[in-house]
């Protein structure tokens, strides 16, 4: 049976509260113990993939195929541990469940509601992989007092009072707020806090508290005494440089101490820090900077393409170099020229993305790096349009296109270089959609192997010529255009295993130009940066060379 720790915000949301639970997940792996983290949501959507990435930043894909949170990647970046479906649960999950059971029956006639049906659901996704690991660690999103969080805090109340004593410890973050006028660091934010926390039945035992100043003893003290937890459980979090010092700062300010102690686990193994102090390394100790330019439409909201981003930053790590990313609105230049948007960059990324809207400035930029030997990645939609440039510039297929933006423009503007894929094969199973099917999970979603071709670059980027990479999309390069486009130069260099879907295509004349259907930034890691993202900043920094 796993040890539970229950993750949860107070006074402000974007707290750090993903962060704060990844680096302990990370910490309790270097004492020795196996963990799983796990999200809990209060939002109504079924699951994050219908969401806009503007408003809730990136969708990540589990290996499973589930669309989850954004933390979901985090803890997967800090641990390693492979994130499954059952670890994203949304309220949206949680009632659709429960009334599938109203439906059918389930409940024999009993009247339906929130205490016990909906928290005995959730009580059931908290314990899924019980007896798998040491640790499950199960972050509730939002804050405290939000009224659609209600039958989580309740149910994680209940899971408590189920389990052997001891089993359960609950960790709250909160924010002391800094005054400047007065100098003061106030603590009354966090005391209403864990007071809200307390009036639903929860004691918090360890306080992880946010402040951009220097907690004094004198406060730590204070917040002990009026929170009702123990003084070496006030743990302060400081604002970091990296996110990726954050392992090594917890530990420093005791958090995996606080949280073994607060189980009574001791005494407690010794950690074992190398990984992170080698993190730690490579970002502080860097040799030179490269420029890098995502050209993409969600350019306001960076958490949009955030495994994108940290992907980068694996890639500088792995060449000790620090990596300054761009972002450039494709749209500015759909009708005019890109060059003076992208002329300087040491290396051009197009990311993934729906819709129409700036394909034709991403579609330019694809062809400005081709030209001017920039390195460019191109991921999912990326590849896309690097391939909808080949067509059109070098096999001349003037009206080359997706049917992605025929469907929703209602015309027939394009040749279908890129189509809408309605069947392929996973495993053994031959998987359908229809045109018309419902946005929800109806794409080619998670873990899908790819072969490559013996000699070419990726081949010997990865150092093998068998990957599996994780997917998240509805169209797909047709593979009746493959023998017209190498004709020109583009190596489809990463086929499916049944050579029906073309994974990966580069310039072979090209010093580096690569196109996925895949999205490798979901895998990268600090401590395991993905080779294509080591590689690409490998690329940018010869690239850097040569200005
Ligand atoms: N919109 C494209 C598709 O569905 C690309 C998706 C993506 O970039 N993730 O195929």
């Amino acid at each position: 049976m796993a040890r539970y720790i229950f993750i949860t915000g107070g006074v402000v949301s974007s707290l750090g509260k993903g962060l704060a639970s990844a680096a302990l997940g990370a910490l309790l792996q270097a004492r020795g113990f196996s963990v799983r983290l796990r999200k809990l949501d209060p939002y109504l959507n079924v699951d994050p993939g219908t969401m806009s990435p503007f408003e809730h930043g990136e969708v990540f894909v589990t290996n499973d195929g589930a669309e989850t949170d954004l933390d979901l990647g985090h803890y997967e970046r800090f641990t390693g541990v492979a994130a499954r479906k059952t670890d994203s649960v949304s309220s949206g999950r949680v009632y659709s469940n429960v009334l599938e059971k109203e439906r059918r029956g389930d409940y024999l006639g009993k009247t339906i509601q929130v205490i016990p049906h909906v928290t005995n659901e959730i009580k059931d996704w908290i314990a899924i992989g019980d007896d798998e690991v040491d640790f499950m660690l199960c972050e509730i999103g939002g804050t405290v007092g939000d009224i659609e969080g209600l039958p989580f805090f309740e149910a994680i109340r209940q899971f408590s009072q189920d389990r052997p004593r001891g089993q359960c410890v609950f960790m709250h973050l909160t924010l002391l707020p800094y005054l400047a006028a007065s100098g003061e660091l106030k603590t009354k934010p966090t005391q209403h806090s864990v007071k809200e926390l307390r009036s639903i039945g929860l004691q918090p035992d360890v306080l992880v508290c946010r402040s951009e100043a220097t907690i004094p003893e004198k406060e730590r003290a204070k917040i002990a005494l009026f929170c009702n937890v123990r003084p070496e459980a006030v743990i302060p979090a400081y604002d970091l440089k990296s996110i990726y010092e954050a392992p090594l700062a917890y530990h420093d300010v005791g958090l995996d101490q606080a949280v073994l102690d607060a189980f009574q686990i001791s005494p407690a193994p010794k950690p074992e820090l190398k990984v992170w102090e080698d993190v730690k390394d490579r970002i502080t100790n860097t040799d030179g900077e490269v420029n890098v330019a995502i050209v993409g439409k969600y350019t306001q909201l960076e958490d949009a393409y955030k495994s994108i981003k940290e992907a980068l930053v694996h890639g500088g790590m792995a060449n000790r170099v620090k990596v300054n990313v761009s972002w450039v609105d494709a749209e500015v230049f759909d009708k005019g020229d890109a060059a003076p948007h992208l002329e300087g960059f040491h290396a051009i990324l197009v990311p993934g993305g729906f819709g129409e809207r700036g394909t034709e400035g991403k579609i330019k930029a694809a062809q400005f790096a081709r030209e001017r030997k920039v390195p460019y990645l191109g991921i999912c939609l990326g590849m896309q349009m690097a391939v909808i440039e080949a067509a059109r510039n070098t096999a001349k297929i003037k009206h080359a296109g997706s049917e992605e933006f025929d469907h929703e423009a209602g015309g027939k503007r394009f040749e279908p270089v890129v189509y809408h894929l309605k069947e392929w094969v996973q495993g053994n199973y031959t998987v359908t959609r229809q045109a018309g099917d419902d946005k929800g999970g109806t794409m080619r979603l998670g873990a899908y192997d790819a072969t490559l071709k013996e000699g070419s670059r990726v081949a010997e980027v990865y150092g093998t010529t068998s990957i599996e990479e994780r997917h998240r999309h509805r169209y797909e390069v047709d593979v009746k255009y493959r023998d017209k486009l190498e004709a020109c130069g583009l190596t489809f260099s990463g086929m499916s295993p049944d050579g029906r879907l073309p994974e990966i295509v580069e310039w072979s004349d090209h010093p580096w130009f690569i196109g996925v259907q895949f999205h490798p930034e979901l895998k990268s890691k600090p401590f395991e940066p993905h080779p294509l993202f080591a590689d690409f900043i490998r690329a940018a920094v010869e690239s850097s060379r040569l200005v």
